[in-house]
């Protein structure tokens, strides 16, 4: 079976985030991971932006990419933070271009309550909501079980 190598960088909000969402949708291939079904998932990074405007998107991927990593995926909770983070399309080219290393958008399936309250607030006026949460949106049963 092939191996990815993973990376995984989160919203500077949730910076005391021990992940837990993120590695159980990995170890499930759910959300996001579920492009990797038929795949070993190795993580070879685990960090956060740095905080608003993310200055560590800077010097992250370098590190990531030193051991490995050969995918980074942005964190579900910067497509659907309040606000979603406003600079995720210019982190994913740079980190693209520079760096020369994919990146996905999400990890974990997005929560019920934040779905919920997306919808109330009309979700499909920020950018590119559909493309960054085409991974992540999955059906409400998983949606709920990850409440
Ligand atoms: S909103 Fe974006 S730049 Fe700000 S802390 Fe979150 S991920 Fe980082």
């Amino acid at each position: 079976m092939d191996t990815v190598k993973v990376g995984i960088i989160i919203c500077g909000r949730y910076k005391n985030c021990a992940g837990g969402k993120c590695l159980r949708a990995l170890n499930n291939r759910e959300g996001a991971f579920s492009i990797y079904k038929d795949k070993n998932i190795i993580i070879c990074g685990y960090t956060i932006c740095g905080g608003c405007p993310g200055g560590n998107i800077e010097y992250a991927p370098v590190e990531m990419k030193k051991n490995g990593v050969e995918v980074i995926h942005f964190a579900t909770g910067m497509i659907i933070g309040y606000p979603p983070c406003q600079y995720i399309d210019y982190f994913r080219e740079f980190i693209n271009k520079k760096f020369e290393l994919d990146v996905v958008y999400g990890t974990h399936p997005i929560p019920t309550s934040y779905y919920d309250t997306h919808k109330k607030m009309n979700y499909k006026r920020f950018p590119q909501w559909e493309k960054r949460t085409e991974l992540i949106l999955c059906d409400e049963k998983m949606r709920e079980s990850y409440l």
